[in-house]
């Protein structure tokens, strides 16, 4: 090497000499073989002049590295223009300053130095390359040049980096939580380590297949691309011949799974890619390989597109997208990988969508059973609550009967008497929370029903809320206590009311509802079959999650002291629950809520049983009535009530005299009217006694609180009265008298 330096003058004319003219034949040859060997070496290679640092040769395996071409490097520019064009970073994308850049360190100090780097090329690719700078010197040592050696290391550290990252992603995975959550981790590591501009996953809700999470699309591209469903000019869902919604654009192509695999933009797998878009927008439409295409992607700048189905065993659930605005982004390697990704993807989904779904019914158990043990305690309060208050409200009556209007006290006493009664309200709605409500369940026709509520629930909700009625034609039968749909619907529409500040509209619609497998999956206390379903809708202020989870718990309310009682959503449950119906509702803050309330359709004899007493004056008899009761301040009340109300009567607290009173007056007593839970016997024992020696004997029960004694799970076997205690004398008076007259309907 250091003869030929000698044998060649510093412009590059050989000598004359003949020794000099061989040495420079050797020359020529040497430098022919090196350059050859340089030139055809897929390692980079690069020379440059030192103290200089102006680059006097390039292979094209450097060049190709560098993304530039010879003319525009070679001989042109110093070492530090050459560092700053070249653009050279390390791996967390910071530029070197030139004193950490190899080839200079080789020519500035005469080291031999390796670095890994990045370098960003002028078309922003990066390529990762490891250089190895050494000097070359002359025979005294100085420096002459640096000649680099980069190995492009770019495809083998991705490859490594995407085996790290499938490993994330399955650790991500694994982990627990929820399953948006894990997603957005999953999309969020594969962004930045894969360093897409957006990433997204699309997963099956209903026919559509919005994006679960994403994260990079902008707002803009997401309100038009969200949605897959092809839509028509009059903006209807469009349907193939099968029914089957028609979806749009790529995404759709490869959630149909109707992808060309002849077609080498797409893969065995059933992915989409294409590193470079653009040419679709001038695609002949029988050449786009595309269906319905949007081109929003190509419109918001992505070249590079990836589309990877994730499957369920072999059903196409979604899929990933990666978008990028470079071109290039892919190789095969890299979709073989991310449907790797997608698979792990698909298989976790699966099982964490079905640790969701058992957690939620764990969930909706759990609930069912705080309600139960509430409503255990609010029935057993209730029974020795309504005796009092029997006393109370009866007692209170009874005076206002004696008391002149303008008597000083008569306000007084209404006002105990008005209280009694509201609380006699809230008793029974306690009760029907906790499903001890003795109901008198009859076949009805809902929608009139409904319709005979329709002017009382107007009432109540004021002037300023519209209400609106739609029943569907042809509704099937329920089995309903007619009280209990009243219940229902002033609970609900009371509360439409609260949630609607100023004006709104209720609409209450009424239709026939099949509830299939599906549904059920999802609801674990309903079965399939036919159900009538009464839905009742505000545009009022509407609830979040939070709230949403709470309403149904008795004594749940978001509303003012004195304002809410927390039992109105607790007695709709409880009512629902005690017919086999089950409540559902959808609400969003600030859009309104919607109650869906399913009740099992009735089939059987649909004979209608529908009735609504017209309420005139009391009633009054001169019938003997036997009255039996152990609690004594009730019998005195009720007793006073009777012979108010003209009656004779019996009265005992002990069944034992009641048997005994019996067989002294015989034939001469009209009606039995009886407590049910005594002490000493019951009152359907009583009764069953007493019907043996007089078979004709009619009779009443009178209870606070419901027992299998005469309601089989609380709902009154055919032919049995039943007056609730708390009563209004009002009420005791119309059912004495329609059962004295024979026109009772149980
Ligand atoms: P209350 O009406 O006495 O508060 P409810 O059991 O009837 O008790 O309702 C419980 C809570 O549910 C209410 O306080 C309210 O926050 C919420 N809620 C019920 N119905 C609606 C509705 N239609 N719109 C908005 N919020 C409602
Ligand atoms: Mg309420």
């Amino acid at each position: 090497m250091i003869e030929i330096t000698k044998a060649i003058s510093e412009d590059g004319i050989p000598c004359q000499d003949s020794d000099l003219h061989y040495a420079h034949e050797e020359v020529r040859k040497y430098k022919t073989i090196l350059k050859a060997a340089l030139d055809q070496s897929t390692v980079g290679v690069a020379i440059a002049d030192a103290p200089s640092g102006k680059l006097h040769y390039v292979n094209d395996a450097g060049l190709c590295i560098r993304g530039e071409d010879r003319e525009s490097i070679v001989n042109g520019v110093g070492i530090d223009q050459y560092v700053s064009n070249l653009q050279i970073r390390d791996f967390d994308g910071r530029p070197l300053s030139s004193e950490e850049v190899p080839l200079i360190r080789a020519i500035r100090y005469g080291e031999t130095c390796r670095k890994e780097v990045v370098i960003s090329r002028g078309d922003g690719d990066n390529r990762i390359v490891i250089a190895n700078a050494s000097p070359i010197r002359d025979e005294a040592g100085t420096v002459l040049a640096g000649i680099v050696f980069y190995t492009d290391m770019t495809e083998r550290r991705q490859a490594e980096r995407y085996k790290d990252l499938a490993r994330d992603v399955l650790q991500i995975l694994n982990e627990p939580g929820k399953l948006t959550d894990s997603v957005r981790h999953v999309l969020s590591v594969m962004k930045s380590k894969m360093e897409f501009d957006a990433v997204g996953l699309r997963l099956q809700e209903g026919e559509d297949f919005p994006y679960l999470v994403q994260d990079g699309f902008s707002i803009d591209f997401l309100r038009k691309e969200n949605s897959l469903n092809g839509r028509a000019a009059d903006g209807g869902i469009c349907r193939d011949n099968n029914g089957a919604i028609c979806l749009e654009c790529t995404c759709g192509l490869v959630i149909s799974g109707m992808i060309d695999a002849r077609n080498p933009l797409f893969t065995a797998g059933g992915s989409f890619w294409t590193n470079d878009s653009l040419p679709f927008l001038e695609s002949p439409p029988a050449a786009d390989p595309r269906l319905h295409p949007r081109n929003e992607c190509i419109h918001h700048g992505y070249a590079s597109i990836a589309l990877v189905p994730i499957r369920s065993k072999d059903k196409i659930i979604g899929l990933i997208q990666f978008n990028d605005r470079h071109k290039g982004r892919f190789t095969s390697e890299t979709i073989e990988l991310l449907e790797g990704i997608a698979s792990h993807i698909g298989a976790a989904l699966m099982r964490k969508l079905a640790e969701e779904h058992q957690a939620r019914l764990e969930a909706q158990l759990h609930q069912a059973q705080k309600m139960e043990s509430v409503g255990r305690l609010a029935g057993g309060v209730a029974h020795d609550f309504n005796n009092k208050l029997t006393i109370i409200l009866g007692q209170a009556q009874l005076i206002l009967l004696d008391l002149e209007k303008n008597h000083p006290h008569y306000a007084n006493i209404e006002s105990i008497r008005l209280a009694a009664e509201q609380s006699a309200s809230l008793t029974r709605q306690l009760l029907a929370f906790a499903r001890k409500e003795i109901i008198t369940p009859k076949v009805l026709d809902l929608s009139i029903t409904v319709q005979g509520m329709v002017k009382m629930l107007q009432h109540l909700i004021g002037e300023d809320v519209k209400l609106a009625y739609h029943p569907m034609p042809n509704l099937w039968p329920v089995k309903m206590d007619e009280a209990q749909i009243d219940q229902i619907l002033a609970n609900l529409c009371v509360n439409a009311r609260d949630a609607i500040k100023n004006v709104g509209t209720i609409c209450i619609k009424i239709d026939n509802h099949v509830v299939d497998t599906d549904f059920c999956a999802r609801h674990k206390e309903l079965v399939p079959g036919d159900y009538l379903r009464l839905v009742v809708n505000d545009d009022g202020c509407g609830m979040d999650k939070e709230t949403q989870k709470q309403i149904f718990e008795p004594f749940f309310t978001t509303k003012g002291i004195g304002e809410g009682t927390g039992l109105g959503l607790a007695t709709v449950y409880g009512i629902v629950k005690q017919n086999n119906g089950f409540i559902d509702v959808i609400s969003e803050p600030g859009v309104g809520t919607t109650f869906l309330i399913y009740l099992p359709r009735y089939v059987g004899d649909s004979h209608l049983t529908q009735t609504k007493g017209a309420i005139g004056a009391l009633p009054r008899g001169r019938e003997v009535i036997l009255l039996v009761e152990d609690e004594p301040e009730i019998l005195k009340m009720v007793s006073a009530i009777l012979k108010g109300l003209g009656y004779t009567v019996l009265a005992t607290h002990s069944p034992a005299e009641a048997m005994h009173i019996a067989s002294e007056y015989a034939d001469n007593i009209d009606l039995l009217l009886t407590d049910v839970v005594m002490p000493e016997m019951n009152g359907h024992d009583l009764v069953s006694y007493l019907l043996i020696s007089n078979p004709q004997l009619k009779h009443l029960f009178m209870s606070g609180y419901t027992s299998d004694i005469i309601a089989r799970h609380n709902v009154l076997d055919d032919g049995i009265h039943f007056i609730c205690k708390p009563f209004q004398m009002s009420d005791l008076a119309f059912k004495l008298r329609d059962i004295l007259d024979g026109q009772a309907i149980p």
